[in-house]
């Protein structure tokens, strides 16, 4: 007799880090029991995913839900579920655009205790660094955070200001490596974009050409320059989020060859959108860093299959179409929608350029394995192996689907995707061996979200 499972997943491709194998999958209590062709016994529920690939559940370590506070924006029972349609698993929400942000102990109570309530799937969550928090960086570690953010340029809110001086920064910075937390930082530098703005306003300037042009490279070049000589100082762990440029993930690379703890984060829509884009599209497209050139899409493309990227996060920045339909286009919220359709799409486009037996292992590291690695989520997350939790996407590479913002589950379905083709659809997500979506639905049913925080090193 064979042991009895909770749920057999029969015949699949199952990716894991060194490849991916036609097998069955079988989970008990939660876990992947077993990984192996023509597993015996049965499972109380049995998945047939003949012709499937079984891909690990996605972390996207960087969204914006903005609840408590900016609900009518999104909310996290909507962007969870939305992540879900996209075979994520887990996801961490950034402190700001929330109302409080999460700059202190008390405000990381309120959002986790939120995300518990209204989920639909695992998360951990970011504390703020700005300028007069250093004092509460300790109740932000004891809370759990998996790390602080903090804004070398306008944040676009209020009560999140930014550290435009390097002095806080290394301060911050210090106390945070002291406490073994790691910083991420939104690169872009606040002096230089402000006189280009300044500039272009006073020529009256207001179209998207004119906004793509006051925010060149060398913004976020300078900014991770400082960014990553402070971590060399300080010892700090630093995850540069939402890297646009080669140049700027060279400079990276230079940095840890100097012995600094430094990681890439990019998005998809730095893979999949270039500059053209912004002028075509207007407002759902606009983001910061904005995108770039078809030459710098290319090279960015490039550094992701050759192992210059560390991290793929979605920053999922919504906002009420209100706020993504002035005139002005320097007034337009900068932030693009993406935590559902991107990530299918980005596995479609990198499918397009090498077999699924080399390209998926490769993503399905800087979608999952290495998110769980850099925040320190277990090695219970992140991969899929026996002792594992069983998150994972059941992915059909089989058919061609146009991506229709129709289909979002955001609270606004905007989004630059909108009649993209893309051959990777996610028939169904599954948290700790439930099915959280299916068919174009979450499942119904009582949260039963996990808060993850950052395991010892
Ligand atoms: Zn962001």
């Amino acid at each position: 007799m064979g042991g009895a499972y909770d749920l057999v997943v029969r015949g699949g491709r199952i990716v894991t880090a060194e490849g991916v194998v036609l097998a069955d999958l079988a989970v008990a209590e939660g876990r992947i029991a077993a990984i192996a062709p023509a597993i015996g016994g049965s499972g109380t529920e049995e998945i047939d995913a003949g012709g499937l690939h079984v891909f690990p559940g996605i972390l996207d370590a960087h969204v914006h839900f903005n609840e408590p506070g900016r609900t009518e924006w999104e909310g996290l029972a909507s962007g969870s579920a939305a992540l879900a349609a996209a075979g994520g698993t887990v996801f961490c929400d950034m402190p700001l655009n929330s109302v409080p942000p999460v700059l202190d102990g008390a405000s990381f109570a309120r959002k986790r205790a939120l995300a518990q309530e209204k989920s639909a799937l695992d998360f951990a969550l970011w504390g703020g660094l700005v300028p007069g928090n250093i004092d509460r960086l300790e109740e932000l570690r004891a809370a759990g955070a998996i790390g602080l953010k903090a804004f070398l340029c306008g944040s676009g809110v209020e009560e999140f200001p930014a550290v435009t001086d390097p002095s806080i920064l290394r301060a911050g910075m210090r106390r945070a490596a002291a406490l073994g937390l790691l910083v991420a930082v939104h690169a872009a530098d606040d002096a230089l974009a402000g006189r280009l703005t300044s500039a272009a306003r006073a020529r009256g300037a207001a179209d998207p050409a004119s906004w793509l042009a006051t925010r060149p490279v060398e913004v976020e070049l300078a900014a991770i320059r400082t960014a990553t000589d402070i971590a060399g100082e300080t010892g700090c762990a630093l995850h540069v989020v939402h890297v646009s440029s080669p140049e700027g993930l060279a400079l990276i690379s230079a940095a840890r060859r100097r012995g600094a703890d430094v990681t890439a984060e990019t998005c998809p829509h730095y893979l999949l959108l270039t500059e053209d884009e912004v002028v075509r599209q207007g407002a759902p497209a606009k983001c910061a860093p904005p995108l770039r050139s078809e030459a710098r899409r290319r090279k960015l493309w490039r550094a992701v299959l050759a192992g210059g990227v560390d991290t793929i996060g979605s920053d999922h920045s919504p906002a009420p179409p209100e706020m993504k339909t002035s005139p002005d286009f320097f007034a337009v919220w900068g932030g693009i929608s993406g935590c559902q359709h991107a990530f299918p799409l980005l596995l479609s486009e990198a499918l397009e350029g090498g077999p699924a037996a080399e390209v998926l292992p490769r993503l399905s590291a800087l979608l999952a394995a290495n998110v769980a690695a850099r925040f320190r989520l277990g090695p219970r997350k992140g991969r899929l192996a026996e002792g594992a939790d069983a998150d994972f996407a059941l992915l059909d590479l089989r058919g061609v689907h146009v991506l229709r913002n129709a289909e979002l589950l955001y609270r606004h379905r905007q989004g630059p995707y909108d009649g993209r083709r893309s051959t990777v659809a996610v028939v169904r997500t599954v948290q700790r061996g439930r099915t959280v979506y299916a068919d174009g639905r979450v499942a119904p049913g009582r949260r039963t979200a996990h808060f993850l925080t950052p395991s010892t090193p």
